[in-house]
């Protein structure tokens, strides 16, 4: 039986597109059970995934199976939004991510950027934090705006702003996708599908406008894909991102995953502090010399916070 090897590029649950050195597109399934690491996931197999697959025998042989997928080399995963014990694989072996976020349109709500960096940060994936519809901030937004910028570039992520009408930032986002495989998010409505379509006309993804009562533009991808950049370089289009939980993780991994928080801590005086009211605490005592941002502090505080509460009612019945 002939191996092929390939990377998957398209992934509806049940189906698998894999992309062959070639180029070529095969359609590939599962058969039986895959070794799992990790059996909390609901997808076994993320778009970036190399795969060693074989073309099935019978039918004229124009689909695969897929047999082993090759150890990641990073990933990142979601709270299922559906089931709150499994984790969603949203994109593996990704070079950086794109996260795109709007002061208006939708408002951008404060700690959405926070809760995205908690996916990328556990292998530390180097994440473009891109601020669209620039062309229609207030004065009072641009302000904001430029408060963020500085906040995240501090802590060492790229920050830019872009405007799908004007063009402002496009080349230069552009040239930062250049030659690299990028996993693309954001809300639904921040006008991603329109900013990809700026970078690549010719993917043509779909930017359906209104046609549900709340005037929302409705979001129509559902599952993550690949697409090639013809500059060089590819990126995941994942699906619009409605609410981040992070219920699944204990305080203390909130907490190392808030890069600038992680250093300082080693200085707490306990080496199990939260970081909220204990004596000899070194995050405090930063955040009061300006060294932490207190709004990355606030997003912290918020998100041990709901870990807790979920923590508790799990130890207490009831959910
Ligand atoms: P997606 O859900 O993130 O893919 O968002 P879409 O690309 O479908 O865009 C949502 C809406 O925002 C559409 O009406 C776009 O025309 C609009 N939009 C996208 N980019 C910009 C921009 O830079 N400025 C303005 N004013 N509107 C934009
Ligand atoms: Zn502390």
């Amino acid at each position: 039986m002939k191996h092929l090897k390939g990377i998957v590029v398209k992934s509806t649950g049940s189906w698998y597109h894999v992309k062959t050195h070639e180029s070529a597109i095969i359609e590939c399934r599962t058969v039986g059970k895959l070794k799992l690491d990790d059996k909390k996931l609901t997808n076994p197999i993320a778009v970036g995934d190399e795969v060693d697959f074989e073309m099935e025998s019978d039918e004229g042989g124009n689909k695969g199976i897929i047999k082993h997928i090759s150890p990641r080399r990073n990933y990142v995963v979601r709270q299922s939004p559906r089931k709150k014990h499994q984790l969603h694989l949203l994109a593996s072996n990704i070079d950086q991510a794109l996260l795109i976020v709007t002061m208006r349109e939708p408002n951008l709500k404060l700690g959405f950027i926070d809760r995205f960096l908690i996916m990328t940060e556990p292998y530390s994936i180097p994440v473009i934090i891109v601020f669209n519809k620039f062309d229609l901030y207030s004065d009072d937004e641009i302000s904001q705006y430029s408060i963020l910028n500085e906040l995240y570039t501090k802590i060492g992520h790229r920050v830019l702003h872009t405007s799908t009408l004007t063009l402002e930032g496009i080349d230069l986002l552009s040239k930062l996708l250049k030659d690299k495989t990028t996993m693309v998010a954001g809300q639904s409505g921040v006008g991603k599908s329109t900013l990809v379509n700026c970078i690549e006309p010719d993917l043509n993804l779909k930017t359906e406008e209104i046609s549900d009562f709340s005037g929302k533009g409705q979001h129509t991808t559902t599952f993550a894909q690949m697409y090639d950049l013809s500059g060089g370089g590819s990126i995941i289009d994942t699906p619009g991102i409605k609410s981040l939980s992070f219920t699944h993780l204990e305080i203390m991994d909130v907490a190392h995953n808030f890069r600038e928080f992680f250093k300082i801590s080693e200085k707490c005086r306990f080496s199990n502090c939260t970081h909220r009211n204990e004596p000899g605490c070194a995050i405090i005592k930063a955040v009061n010399d300006g060294e932490i941002n207190y709004l990355r502090y606030q997003s912290y505080l918020s998100l041990i916070a709901e870990v807790e509460d979920q923590n508790y009612w799990e130890r207490h019945g009831d959910v």
